[in-house]
């Protein structure tokens, strides 16, 4: 056992909110806009209301015995969120991943972006800390300490129980010009005491109307990325010169659970975020003006992108036990075929489980001593999940047949008039017709839904697509061992 789980005191000292004290936090004048009209509080729209109640219940569970240790670890007798919980060991990242299969399932992994998904990155620079130690701010008249602000950060998050967005991507535009690429880029435009100030804006930033913070940086690897576009950083969401523009909503809140199970949650909403003349503290800068710092998105990430492939692991069990069910349901799984159909969805979970599990056996500490999973499993079991989604999906709805369309909901069911034609004639293999019909509807909202069609594109490129995560392989497998070993059966000197 750790050190960091070995002292769970009861009753112990905590650092941690509840539901409700997490939502008075978004009470903070945020600037937000959905269906192109600002509201006043996040609270106001109903999709993403509903995806803060989701949210909210997730800080309750801390104070759950049932979920205590998913959720929470104890470090010299205080708990905290194990969001911000920094693995030194691999059983800390055993008991970290606990808190990603926890939110993963709560959320149907629909929400790939749950409160412990940003403080990742921050754990991902703290995993790095001698690198940017080592770094020194090229912007005159600011020269924050990059080390003391990464592990101070991370402290405040821990201490704060708070929640994060991150948005590394800028906003989409003409790729072919130099200008549009500029345009894509948030820069620091002047210089004052106790900070900077940044414009521009960041893209896609899941989840961020319902947080407390951004994190962001220009995403690495952009060459000649110009010095005053070089920053990680951290604001709170309700700073002056924010504003949120929400796409349209896909969910279904307050419908009745029956009729959309997963979709009557609500969401993560995606926002364009708007930079104009934002005041960054000095003290929440991680890297200024320094483009060596940039091409650190990848090491960074490592946690990030294993908290991406444990969620898509968690799904895909979630897929092979819906799958299982419709057999049940609809009795067809003696049929070799259909067996067979099953087969490739176990196959799927039981690979994302092997990668995820050989990136922790794998996983090396840091420079700065945090255990981190071994990039070319995540990255290779990433491509995996990705280019096989769309055919597992298709898959389970294959398996449904006209069970997946052919659903009336919970008031066809209830209306006199109708509803016993339904019971009558829709009943599965030793269930009712409305049960039958709950599964088909729980298969809607994962496969088939507008929340399902936003998850799925989210899913391909979220934290890369796929081509670039080839040449992440490419760049990134050390494969000398291979090559010698080709070269000795070969007899090549
Ligand atoms: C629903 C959703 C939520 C997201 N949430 C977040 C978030 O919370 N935080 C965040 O930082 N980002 C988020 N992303 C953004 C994600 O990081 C980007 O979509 C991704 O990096 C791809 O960039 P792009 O969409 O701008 O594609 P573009 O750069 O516009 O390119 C379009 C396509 O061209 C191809 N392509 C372009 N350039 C290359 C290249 N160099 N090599 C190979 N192929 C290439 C790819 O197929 C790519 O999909 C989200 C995206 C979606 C759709």
């Amino acid at each position: 056992m750790s050190a960091q789980t070995q002292r769970r005191d009861e009753p112990a000292r905590h650092r941690l909110k509840t539901g409700a004290e997490f939502k008075e936090t978004l009470r903070d004048g945020r600037a937000l806009w959905v269906n192109g009209s600002r509201i006043a509080t996040v609270f106001d729209d109903p999709a993403l209301s509903a995806g803060v109640d989701l949210v909210a219940s997730m800080f309750d569970d801390q104070f759950d015995p049932a979920f205590a240790d998913a959720t929470t670890y104890v470090d010299c007798g205080v708990t905290y969120s194990r969001s911000w919980q920094v693995p030194r060991t691999k059983e800390d990242l055993a008991d970290r991943r606990k808190m990603i299969e926890y939110t993963s399932l709560k959320t149907a992994g629909t929400f790939g972006r749950p409160p412990d998904l940003a403080p990742a990155i921050a754990v991902g620079l703290l995993a790095h800390l001698p690198a940017f130690k080592a770094k020194k701010s090229l912007i005159e008249g600011c020269d924050p300490d990059f080390a003391e602000n990464i592990e101070a950060y991370v402290a405040f998050g821990r201490d704060n129980n708070l929640t994060a967005s991150e948005s590394l991507t800028g906003p989409q535009n003409d790729r072919s010009s130099p200008k549009g690429a500029e345009a894509s880029l948030l820069k620091v435009k002047s210089v004052e005491k106790g900070g900077i100030r940044v414009s521009g804006a960041k893209t896609v930033g899941s989840i961020s109307a319902q947080a407390n913070e951004i994190f962001f940086t220009n995403l690495g690897g952009i060459r000649e990325t110009p010095a005053e576009a070089c920053i990680w950083a951290s604001v709170p969401i309700a700073s002056e010169g924010i504003r949120l523009i929400s796409r349209e909503m896909v969910s279904h809140p307050g419908a009745d659970p029956f009729d959309h199970p997963v979709a009557a949650l609500g969401e993560e909403a995606d926002q364009l975020i708007i930079f104009d003349d934002v005041f960054v503290p000095k003290d929440r800068i991680f890297n200024l003006g320094d483009p060596t710092a940039m091409s650190w998105y990848g090491p960074v990430c490592v946690f990030a992108h294993w908290h991406v492939l444990t969620r898509l692991a968690v799904k895909a069990e979630l897929f092979v036990g819906a799958g299982q069910l419709v057999l049940d349901v609809l009795g067809t799984g003696h049929i070799p075929a259909v067996q067979g159909m099953l087969g490739e969805i176990i196959q799927y979970a039981q690979t994302l489980r092997a990668f995820v599990t050989a990136a922790e056996a794998m996983a090396k500490p840091t420079a700065g001593e945090v255990m981190a999973p071994d990039v070319g499993m995540l990255t290779a079991g990433r491509l995996y999940s990705i280019e096989h989604y769309p055919r597992i999906i298709h898959i389970l709805q294959e398996l449904c047949g006209q069970g997946l369309v052919m659903r009336f909901g919970k008031k066809a069911f209830e209306n006199p008039d109708i509803g016993h034609y339904l019971r009558d004639l829709l009943p599965g293999k030793g269930v009712s017709a409305e049960v039958k019909e709950q599964l088909m509807n729980f298969v809607w909202d994962m496969t088939a839904s507008s929340l399902a069609g936003r998850v799925a594109l989210f899913e391909n490129v979220n934290a890369s697509p796929a081509p670039r995560l080839r040449e992440r392989l490419y760049n990134e497998v050390k494969r000398e061992r291979f090559v010698q070993q080709v070269k000795t059966l070969a007899h090549i000197d």
